[in-house]
């Protein structure tokens, strides 16, 4: 018998009643735009989704979480700060997704991540949940004390909300393996017990190996697929990257050891341009620099004689990282650092393809003349969901009492994206949309989701 649960609702009410139910949230709205145009026919064509108002679901988050976390900085003042843990839905797993601390974090860009984050999860066919968290806390220039004092305080707090089968963060923007150790420690003492709760754990202490790598080199392999795909391969191709930190990095180091060429990276402040190409040497300088001494990339450009600085020049309108010559961009910084100018300029500069490594760093008119213009673009939330899927199998680790080798996890995560690229191609041509990665991964991502909580009844 066929449901009649609730009344259907239009497509257009839909993005209003979103719009006027979050004001302000302008982050939250892209991404589920961006996700309503590519499931939208779907559900036009399927009738349960409509009537169980799925994606009316979807978009509200189970749980937010928002909580003061003040701390005494070395001067003996304190200090608060904001922290927020967004658990956006649990139908097919425990909530799982990172925690940032950036001066920017507020509700809109953890929903958005949250959002995000549901149907790549969903995409890594990993039990697993989707959700965000983080603080405004900027670790930029905090002395490592205050650093720890910080990340204790907030897991204070926090600790209250997860658990290693309710809901496991892990890092992003400005948590590292020094920020997660931190907030393992104070879970640890606070909960009495050594479990799984935070992924992105050092090695020495239940973490797994490859999972700092997972992101970047998910990546790498990611677009490996997309260019074989079309008879083509990494070899030989000069990249574009931004950023300098965990995901930049290890997308560098695969990009040389296929035999590719990065000749950017990128900080807040800037950029560096070396024409000659970032080797082994000269991204291990990059590593010591923004790991250990937490410098600027400025730096790169005083050590290495073949490349030069370009400071942020933000009333450019555009950021002339994108407008260099390559084949290839990787943009592995921020949301919305890679716009319609820059597409433009990609485009003119001969790129075939645009894999994102952050979070939705393309506009999405950016993204709408990189399509137009043939080139392939391969959205975050397939491209780079290798962190998360490492994160799973760092889960699956701590819940056997196991620890496999660098080989083994190495070669799961390559199992993984593979199985995510050749999943939004099946969606994308079931859908007549032939080679489209991003309504492939947003309607494989969705379908998984949807099912699974119409399987669960209305709750
Ligand atoms: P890191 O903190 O290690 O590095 C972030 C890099 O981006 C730094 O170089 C930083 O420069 C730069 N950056 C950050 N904010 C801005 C900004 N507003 N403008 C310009 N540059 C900026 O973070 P990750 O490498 O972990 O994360 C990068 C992206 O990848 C994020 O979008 C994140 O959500 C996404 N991601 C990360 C995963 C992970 O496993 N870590 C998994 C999946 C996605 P500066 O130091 O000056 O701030």
């Amino acid at each position: 018998m066929e449901s009649t649960l609730m009344p259907e609702v239009s497509k257009s009410d839909f993005l209003d009643t979103l719009k006027s139910t979050t004001p302000g949230e302008t982050e939250f709205h892209q991404a589920v735009q961006e996700v309503h145009e590519s499931v939208a026919p779907v559900i036009e064509q399927h009738a349960e989704y409509r009537k169980h108002r799925i994606l009316e679901r979807i978009v509200e988050p189970e749980r937010i979480i928002s909580f003061r976390v003040t701390w005494i900085d070395d001067n003996g003042i304190p200090q608060v700060n904001r922290g927020y843990r967004v658990q956006m839905n649990s139908a097919i797993g425990p909530y799982k997704g990172g925690l940032r601390f950036h001066p920017s974090v507020n509700q809109s860009i953890l929903k958005f991540l949250g959002f995000e984050q549901i149907f790549k999860n969903a995409l890594t066919s990993l039990p697993l949940g989707g959700g965000k968290g983080g603080s405004n806390f900027d670790p930029k220039g905090k002395s490592d004390a205050e650093v720890m004092r910080f990340c204790q305080n907030f897991m204070l707090e926090l600790s209250k909300h997860i658990g290693h089968r309710i809901d496991i963060p892990a890092g992003d923007i400005g948590v590292g393996g020094r920020e997660i150790g931190y907030m393992y420690g104070m879970y640890r003492k606070i909960e009495n017990q050594f479990s799984g709760v935070l992924t992105g754990k050092g090695v020495k202490w239940g973490g797994s190996l490859i999972r700092p790598e997972a992101t970047g080199y998910g990546l790498v392999y990611f677009s490996q697929y997309i260019l074989e795909n079309n008879n083509d391969s990494m070899a030989g191709k000069t990249c574009l990257v931004s950023g300098s930190g965990n995901v930049a990095q290890y997308a560098m180091e695969k990009v040389i050891e296929l035999g590719g060429k990065p000749v950017t990276a990128s900080d807040s402040s800037g950029y560096i341009y070396d024409p000659a190409g970032i080797d082994t040497k000269k991204l291990e300088f990059i590593k010591e620099l923004k790991n250990e001494r937490r410098g600027r990339i400025a730096e790169y450009a005083d050590e290495f004689s073949t490349a030069e600085y370009f400071p942020t020049d933000r009333s450019m309108g555009y950021n002339p990282l994108w407008s260099h010559k390559a084949d290839l961009a990787l943009p592995c910084a921020t949301q919305n650092e890679l716009n319609e100018i820059d597409a433009q300029n990609l485009i003119n500069g001969g790129a075939i393809l645009v894999a994102e490594g952050a979070n939705m760093p393309c506009t999405p008119e950016a993204i709408n003349l990189l399509r137009d213009n043939g080139v392939i673009y391969a959205p975050g939330k397939a491209s780079n969901a290798g962190g998360v899927a490492t994160s799973g199998l760092e889960m699956v680790q701590n819940y056997s009492g196991s620890h496999w080798t660098s080989e083994e996890v190495d070669r799961r995560l390559k199992i993984i994206m593979k199985s995510i690229h050749d999943s939004c191609l099946h969606a994308a041509t079931k859908y007549s949309h032939d080679k489209d990665y991003m309504a492939g991964a947003n309607i494989a991502g969705f379908l998984k989701v949807a099912d699974s909580m119409i399987a669960q009844g209305v709750l």
